[in-house]
């Protein structure tokens, strides 16, 4: 691990730090390749920013630490690329993406100029033929379980972005798959939401879901999350992660009966209904597809609080 040391004056614990991190990479490494992180901390007014290989993180003072932010950031790019970019280039971000930490919804909603906005996570991405050019991250340190649930959710969005170069998504699959990134408690969460509404018979009909490109109202909006996540997981358990994502990518020339012909051999639409309705008729025994994500990844705020 390489630290700039111009920048060290202004961290006093960072020797610390990068011994607690190289211990932490140390860890992870015995099981999975883990990228290097060479850091660059400085602080910027209220903020604490720390650059890393692929992402400059800002956080607002005092609290979380950037540099293990930046960390966390890496080892999940790493993760997510490995998941859902067979052909993955080794090639850092450039640019590189920015993670910015707010520590109350208010800064949150003014940085988004999204006045009234109740959203813990956010991702803006710009792209020029295909190129991502820019990538932006804003998340609420006030939210509960941000770095767990939020956060790998929105990098779930910039990976996707990278894996299909920007072509639009259909929006229950893009969200399906970032909610997939999400801690255990908030698929949880999502799961016992979606029973609910399966029992209620409360379910949207999958030719609405399908099209639907904009998120709905908010009192509908967990609906559309919890049937959308269970949708990709009922597509991913018929073969795999990258079959699914090429799926999407048949997408962009196909329609979706014919995709779904093609790739899962079901005969369109009709067929994929009839999937839903005999895979949620007992709405107890849906559950959504495991993905080993978090596994071995030390939660930002619970190490945050030991120091
Ligand atoms: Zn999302």
């Amino acid at each position: 691990m390489h630290c700039r040391t111009g920048f060290d004056l202004f961290y006093p614990s960072l020797l610390a730090l990068t011994s607690f991190l190289a211990n932490q990479l140390s860890l992870l490494a015995a099981e999975e390749l883990v990228p290097t992180v060479s850091l660059a901390v400085k602080t910027v007014g209220s903020w604490r920013v720390v650059e890393s290989s692929n992402f400059r993180c800002s956080c607002q003072l005092p609290e979380p630490d950037a540099s293990r932010l930046a960390e966390f950031c890496e080892i999940w790019r790493c993760r997510l690329r490995k998941t859902w970019i067979t052909d993955a280039s080794d090639e850092n971000w450039q640019p590189k993406c920015e993670v910015c930490v707010h520590s109350h919804r208010e800064a949150y909603n003014d940085a988004l100029r999204r006045p009234g906005d109740v959203s813990v996570g956010s991702t803006s991405m710009n792209f020029d033929q295909g190129r991502m050019v820019f990538r932006r991250i804003d998340v609420r340190a006030d939210a509960g379980d941000w770095s767990n649930a939020a956060l790998p959710h929105e990098l779930t969005h910039v990976v996707l972005g990278e894996r299909f170069g920007g072509h639009a998504l259909p929006r229950w699959a893009d969200e399906g798959i970032a909610m997939l990134s999400e801690s255990v408690e908030k698929q949880r969460e999502r799961l016992v939401n979606l029973r609910q509404n399966l029992s209620r018979g409360l379910a949207m009909p999958m030719a609405e879901l399908v099209r639907t490109n904009r998120l709905p109202a908010q009192q509908f909006r967990d609906a559309f999350y919890g049937q959308s996540v269970a949708l990709t997981s009922c597509l991913i358990q018929k073969s795999t992660p990258a079959e699914f994502a090429d799926f999407l990518d048949d997408l962009q020339r196909l329609d979706l009966d014919e995709a779904l012909k093609q790739r899962y051999q079901l005969n369109g639409l009709a067929a994929l209904q009839t999937d839903w309705d005999r895979w949620t008729r007992q709405p107890l025994t849906v559950e959504f597809v495991n993905l080993p994500l978090h596994k071995g990844i030390t939660p930002i705020l619970a190490a945050a609080n030991d120091q």
